[in-house]
């Protein structure tokens, strides 16, 4: 299948021909933007109608799209259509596009191109029925670089190709500006307007990529690593497989700020593998992430702070309302795995307090290794530090993880529940 996008960002409108072949298409139906209008459907040598109705995708909270039926056809299957991208069309509601001069964003979540999804859907990344692999371009004007989830194959004049034959198509992500490209020894980065300080980047990239290495097991992380300046408010996010971070804009603008690039940049190499409800949890992706981020935005600014951001933030989600009192090890059965940023992050700093960070990053590289391709779970964590930590802490750390992992008890000393609970 072939998608060409062609935008115009002055106009704030993008055009897009869609081909299929019989075999791409499993489904009697396709999903649209619903800000978009479909200008023709040819099947074969036919031209059918055009009609739609929107409708609510459940699975997206709501969210609506335009829905079409696919005519009958035998070989080829055209869709032509066109529409405007504001940003508010939004949906999840954290995935936002938009199509102007400063900044573009493609994203499929929005439905931005045709979407063959089964109607019997309860979770839509499992519906995503379209097999095979679609060659997708993108027309710019001149000037702006696209800059996507997948692979960028070729380009000519102000067009871009993408069709990485081995990456699943259809969560296809663009950004698209003006962008300033700057190649650093950790990665290329991609600017957009404003001011920034390409010393402070340099020295901050490289003391993070330092300081992980020396302190939690070398990692090559790649050095043609992209990471893709978007504005605030389009939430940042990791496509490891083409080793792409869309990064919002304000973590280029101070010091303090660069935490942001810092968490994402310890994703690609320290986390330690978990499945299922164990991932869910997000406490070995999440938790461990956010503590690095404090050990490294502690040791950067020569401040101790972070403890009480987290504090803060993890006191602000338990007076929400929103979450009950939950030993880690079920957040993920709860869908917690928010609490993980900063309930998890303290409990790892509490065990650095018992057996010294020394000791925490000799065992932390230990476990990252044993769990590098093989699933971690909390009993496998609990056991791996218990055994590695001194004799003389291994009763403390037992009670740590008893008090934290397993039971609220560590909970108290942090938290001042100020709601009255449901
Ligand atoms: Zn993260």
């Amino acid at each position: 299948m072939d998608i060409s996008f062609k935008i115009d960002v002055f106009k704030g409108s993008l055009t897009c021909q869609c081909k299929y072949e019989k075999c791409d298409i499993c489904t009697s139906h396709f999903y649209l933007n619903r800000d978009f209008t479909v200008k023709s459907i040819k099947a074969d040598d036919r031209y059918f109608s055009t009609s739609s109705s929107l409708v609510k995708l459940d699975v997206l909270e709501g969210y609506l799209v335009r829905k079409f039926e696919i005519p009958k056809f035998s070989h080829t299957l055209i869709i032509e259509f066109e529409g405007y991208l504001t940003g508010d069309t939004g949906c999840c509601p954290y995935v936002k596009e938009t199509i102007n001069e400063d900044f573009t964003f493609i994203r499929w979540e929005t439905f931005c191109y045709p979407m063959f999804i089964e109607d019997t859907q309860d979770s839509l990344f499992k519906y995503l029925t379209v097999s095979g692999y679609a060659d997708i371009s993108v027309e710019v004007p001149y000037g702006y670089k696209t800059i996507a989830s997948e692979k960028l194959t070729s380009k000519k004049e102000n067009i871009f190709y993408f069709n990485d034959h081995k990456a699943a198509k259809y969560n296809f992500n663009c950004a698209i500006a003006k962008y300033k490209e700057l190649i650093l020894p950790t990665g290329i980065f991609y600017l957009l307007n404003g001011s920034f300080d390409s010393d402070m980047l340099i020295e901050v990239m490289d003391f993070t990529s330092k300081y992980m290495n020396s302190h939690f097991g070398y990692r090559d992380i790649k050095s043609n690593t992209k990471y893709v300046s978007i504005p605030d408010g389009y939430g940042s996010f990791t496509c490891e497989e083409n080793d792409t971070i869309f990064i919002q804009q304000s973590t280029f603008s101070s010091k303090k700020n660069m935490n942001q690039i810092i968490h994402e940049f310890t994703h690609l190499g320290w986390n330690a593998k978990a499945e299922g409800t164990v991932s869910r949890s997000r406490f070995f992706d999440e938790a461990f992430t956010s503590y690095y981020e404090m050990r490294i935005m502690n040791a950067l600014e020569g401040k101790e702070y972070y403890l009480d951001l987290y504090s803060k933030t993890w006191n602000e989600q338990m007076n929400s309302g929103k979450y009950k009192e939950i030993p880690i090890h079920k957040f993920g059965e709860y869908e917690y795995g928010d609490l993980s940023y900063t309930a998890g992050a303290i409990c790892l700093y509490e065990l650095t307090n018992i057996i010294s960070e020394t000791i925490f990053d000799n065992i932390t590289t230990q476990f990252l290794n044993e769990f590098k391709n093989k699933a971690t779970t909390f009993e496998d964590f609990c056991n791996f530090y218990i055994n590695k930590a001194k004799n003389d802490k291994k009763e403390s750390v037992k009670k740590l993880f008893d008090d934290w992992i397993y039971s609220c008890e560590g909970f108290k000393k942090y938290i001042k529940i100020t709601y009255i609970p449901r």
